[in-house]
């Protein structure tokens, strides 16, 4: 039997939705102005600013595709894709 889900922190192991799978995450380097909203946000601290403080996904293999970092971001500079199922 399947559970349905409702929020977005629900435990996947609770359903048998799979866990998305990260493809890449494309930051543009135009837009980002250094705000650091999005490393602050990640809970996996998967994002740093580099040294001309610009986004950059330092350890993507941890990250969990909750997509916080896209949805924070203010200046719509980051975007996370997940492999399609
Ligand atoms: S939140 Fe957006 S603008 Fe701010 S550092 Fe991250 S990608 Fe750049
Ligand atoms: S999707 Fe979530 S875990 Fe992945 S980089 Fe963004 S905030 Fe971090």
């Amino acid at each position: 039997m399947t559970l349905s889900v409702y929020c977005l922190g629900r435990d996947f192991k609770e359903t048998n939705m799979a866990k998305p799978k990260l493809k890449e995450h494309i930051i543009n380097r135009e837009w980002c102005k250094g705000c650091g909203i999005c490393v602050h946000f990640c809970p996996k601290k998967v994002l740093e600013l580099d040294d001309t403080d610009k986004a950059v996904a330092a350890r993507p293999q941890d990250c969990i595709c909750c997509k916080l970092c896209e949805l924070r971001c203010p200046d719509l500079a980051i975007e996370v894709i997940v492999e399609p199922r």
